[in-house]
């Protein structure tokens, strides 16, 4: 499969050209948010273009929309026949009248939560991270608990805290416990942290009681954000026995405003690194499990400090999905889940301060010569990535980024 040229020219290593077309939600003036699809620096107003183009009156009232939830709800079809439409749009020349009045330049829209987020899980799904922390915070123990190579580990966060890329970020309070004390005090965190994840975007909604099975993953994983699952490591390791993450967790996620379609990554598809012990029969598929060629970066205050490598996670996004819902619990238009931390074997591919500092005895070093173990106020994380198209395009998955504002 090549990637067909665009009559608007853009370089073909563009990561936001014809192979990418992510989707989110933006407004310009006083104009009420809808759905666009970025291509190239602009955003295609897609509810204008099907209004005028006429062909794609069943997917109109969802590009209307105010998040991209009534889309998700139309299912794989609709999906795939939105992405026919705009690629035609795109790449035939003769539709360039009725498309270019419709496009936008980038920086004079906004941006918002691309998702109404229904149900929120993340994941723990890197072997590397698992094992990091399982060292950091249980040094005495096996770095994996017995349980991690049979099921993809995850938690329940929480979906009113996800706010879009550019949100401020704000420092939380909370009780944790200073070393060697024996009770804890209260206050602000004092090692705040990253977690560079992605996120899938579900769709196609499903009845409770019925699981979705390996194979039937694809017809509800719409499509990719990048995530970070801001971390109040002290909190978190106080509060965390025996229920997982709780308050260190909740009072932020970020996400990328662009959702990049899965469609977009069937050249990234690889072999995850391979499975053993064999996960029971209901994570198996009729195919060897999957995982993502993406590429990821990390960046404090414009230097990069990290480059995790998200091929190297354990579990596939179709297991994760099947895990999730193996008791009967529904699928919602919707739902988000995240991978947990993107940590590579490298020192220089993990996903989060919390290994990079080994939970702050070994700050980082910047270029104006101040040290991090965790995040400062004024602090700014911007996590970007990309991932090989066809035909050697580039499909970006943008940026998330945020910055650290001082506690209340
Ligand atoms: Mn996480």
């Amino acid at each position: 499969m090549t990637a067909p040229a665009s009559w608007l020219d853009l370089p073909p290593d563009h990561p936001f050209g014809v192979a990418t077309l992510p989707y989110g939600v933006f407004a310009t003036g006083a104009g009420t948010p809808r759905v666009g699809v970025r291509v190239g620096e602009q955003v295609l107003d897609v509810a204008a273009v099907a209004e005028a183009d006429g062909r794609v009156p069943e997917l109109a009232a969802a590009f209307g929309a105010a998040t991209l939830n009534p889309l998700l709800s139309l299912g794989r079809p609709a999906w795939r026949r939105a992405r026919a439409w705009l690629t035609e749009l795109l790449t035939q020349p003769d539709r360039r009248a009725v498309v270019a009045a419709h496009l936008v330049p980038l920086d004079r829209v906004r941006l918002s939560l691309p998702i109404d987020v229904a149900d929120y899980v993340d994941f723990y799904a890197s072997e590397y991270h698992a094992s990091n922390v399982g060292r950091i915070f249980r040094p005495d123990s096996p770095p994996l608990t017995p349980n991690w190579k049979h099921l993809p580990i995850g938690y329940h966060g929480r979906a009113g805290t996800v706010v879009v890329s550019g949100t401020e970020i704000r420092r939380p309070r909370g009780q944790r416990r200073p070393p060697g004390a024996a009770t804890p005090t209260f206050g602000p965190s004092q090692a705040l942290d990253i977690e560079a994840e992605l996120g899938f975007v579900v769709g196609q909604a499903t009845e409770l009681g019925t699981p979705v099975s390996v194979d039937e993953a694809d017809e509800h994983l719409f499509g990719v954000v990048l995530l970070n699952d801001w971390s109040a490591r002290d909190i978190q390791a106080w509060e965390y026995v025996p229920l997982g993450p709780f308050l260190g967790k909740s009072f932020a996620t970020s996400i990328s405003a662009w959702v990049v379609p899965l469609d977009a990554l069937a050249a990234a598809r690889v072999p995850v690194p391979g499975q053993d012990p064999e996960p029971l029969p209901y994570l198996r598929g009729t195919k060897p499990p999957q995982g993502l060629d993406i590429r990821c970066e990390v960046e404090l205050n414009g230097t990069v400090i990290s480059r995790p490598t998200y091929r190297d996670m354990y579990w596939s996004p179709e297991q994760m999905l099947a895990h999730m819902t193996v008791n009967g619990a529904r699928l919602r238009d919707g739902d988000l889940f995240a991978s947990g931390t993107i940590s590579g074997p490298r020192d220089d591919s993990l996903g989060c301060l919390l290994e990079l500092t080994r939970n702050g005895t070994q700050p980082l070093r910047l270029p104006d010569g101040s040290t991090r173990g965790y995040l400062t106020d004024g602090d700014r994380v911007t996590l970007r990535a990309w991932a090989p198209g066809p035909a050697g395009a580039r499909v970006g998955l943008g940026e998330v980024t945020g910055t650290i504002v001082p506690p209340r």
